[in-house]
């Protein structure tokens, strides 16, 4: 066998004088790091097998565990950094395409925190969200041209499907596969309790969850996967997913080892059978057959469901847009560049596609430009961290906002990006029955609705200092926002000015 020139990435420090040998560390890692060493009569870690997961380090009773970055480095290199030294190893040794999970974590510019917010001082004064009424409810879906009342001022107008959102946040598609029973159970039961929406993914309906169904929005993705006309009929949206921010122009793959009965139920494929999603739709090459597959779940829903396209924001993503518009879709949900994933080319993660502030504004401006901005709702995807984040995504156009990792990490994902080898820690992004019930969904959902009704409170306080005291008055209100260490070309892209403007 050949030399594995990897080093460890991490380095696990045990605080001998506090551990008692308890073992706990040893059954809780899916990666077998720990061990107990009977000759030196104590325990012992595998520093390789280590993907700072942190589930010792939180389990440990006596806080004996520390995890560190392994001190081991090479020789200072500006262009042949650690990460590319390794990877070339891994390749050289696997001779296979590098995976990884999550969003892009390369250091590309965070173009939220080069923005800031408004408040108001003075004249327009602020207003106090614990003394008046402030509104975050959406609604997700075309508008009509105009509205007609009758003589009693109630509306005439016929209104296309909407969905009504509590809160101008829903959870992302996240699929019955890539994660598990229990992490679907919570964000579907979040969704339900907070009157929002959660979303399957591509990875079909579980029979259990289908009681959920006012809350959820099923995909239609490019495998079919779980789509019948029951799937279609128990939700409250369908979503064409054509692409995802992780890996904009591929398909998707679960391994034929993680269909288990219960997914192959699901998916309604063979146990055991790889779960291929092509990367095209092999339907669709145009906006005329885009149309065509919006219109055909339209009638399949009796048109009383909104119809979503979801793609991952690319270079002209705006004319892309316009077509979806103009091919009968309800709402767009734009996934950008540090949009997470169970599992990814780690060089397609970190390269394809653009932040999803550029690509929400303008797509904004481009839909209002044409006038047809009211014929469709924006959903904005790809690493929203924060409340503040949503307020400058809905100042730039979106409707709402799509989270997934955010929602994960409130699960309590540790960020290790090993979602693709199926040994989650925390019981989220595995099928492993002793690994699935370490996250109890009766928890789970509650940290979720914490989650979110905090970042309600802090969504009316950023409004309130504006002076703003419904949401939908600050969709695109680009004024309220503005820019800090930009070029001139990017504040322009964004549509905002520069601070002190
Ligand atoms: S969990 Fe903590 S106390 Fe128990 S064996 Fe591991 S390091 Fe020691
Ligand atoms: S979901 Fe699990 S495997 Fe994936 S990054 Fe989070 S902790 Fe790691």
């Amino acid at each position: 066998m050949s030399l594995n020139y990897l080093t460890p990435e991490f380095k696990v420090i045990r605080d001998y004088d506090k551990c008692i040998n308890c073992k706990v560390c040893m059954r809780q890692c899916a990666n077998e790091v720990h061990s107990y060493d009977e000759d030196l009569g104590k325990m012992v870690a595998d520093d390789y097998k280590c993907v700072n997961c942190q589930r010792c380090v939180v389990m440990c009773p006596t806080h004996a565990l520390t995890i560190v970055k392994h001190p081991q480095v090479f020789r200072e290199n500006a262009n042949w950094t650690y990460d590319a030294i390794r990877d070339i190893y891994r390749q050289a040794e696997t001779g296979g395409v590098l995976l990884s999970a999550m969003g892009n974590d390369r250091p590309y510019p965070i173009y939220w925190d080069k923005m800031v917010i408004n408040a108001s001082q003075v004249t327009n004064p602020s207003i106090d969200p614990l003394r008046e009424p402030m509104e975050l409810k959406i609604f997700i879906g075309r508008k009509p041209d105009k509205i007609e009342l009758d003589e009693n001022l109630n509306v005439k107008t016929k209104m296309p499907p909407q969905l009504t959102l509590n809160y101008p946040i829903m959870f992302s598609a996240m699929s019955y596969g890539s994660i598990s029973y229990n992490a679907h159970a919570s964000l579907a039961r979040a969704a339900k309790e907070l009157g929002i929406y959660y979303n399957t993914g591509e990875g079909g309906l579980h029979k259990d969850f289908r009681k959920y169904g006012p809350n959820t929005i099923v995909q239609v993705a490019s495998g079919r996967f779980g789509v019948d006309r029951e799937y279609l009929k128990t939700a409250a949206a369908v979503e064409i997913k054509i692409g995802q921010g992780a890996k904009p122009g591929i398909g998707g793959h679960l391994p034929g080892e993680k269909v288990s009965e219960d997914i192959s139920e699901t998916r309604m494929i063979p146990v055991g059978s790889d779960a291929i999603s092509p990367a095209p739709h092999h339907d669709i090459y145009s906006i005329e057959d885009l149309s065509q597959l919006i219109y055909s779940l339209k009638e399949a829903t009796d048109y009383k469901k909104p119809v979503g396209v979801k793609i991952a924001a690319v270079n002209n993503v705006a004319a892309i847009a316009s077509g979806i518009a103009r091919a009968g879709a309800d709402y767009i949900a734009i996934d950008g560049f540090r949009g997470g994933t169970g599992a990814a080319p780690k060089r397609i993660r970190d390269n394809v596609g653009i932040p999803i502030e550029f690509a929400i504004a303008s797509v904004d401006s481009r839909l209002r430009s044409e006038g047809i901005r009211h014929t469709i709702s924006l959903i904005a995807a790809g690493s929203i961290r924060s409340s503040a984040d949503i307020i400058k995504a809905i100042a730039l156009g979106a409707d709402a906002v799509y989270i997934g990792s955010a929602a994960l990490i409130a699960l309590g994902c540790h960020m290790c990006q090993q979602c693709y080898t199926g040994k989650c820690n925390w019981g989220i992004a595995t099928q492993d029955p002793n690994l699935v019930k370490r996250l109890n969904p009766e928890i789970g959902y509650k940290r979720l609705i914490n989650l979110i009704t905090a970042w309600g409170h802090e969504i009316q306080e950023m409004l309130g200092g504006m002076g703003i005291n419904d949401i939908e008055s600050l969709k695109g209100n680009r004024l309220m926002l503005r820019g800090i260490g930009m070029t001139q070309k990017e504040l322009d892209v964004l549509g905002i000015l520069a601070a002190g403007e």
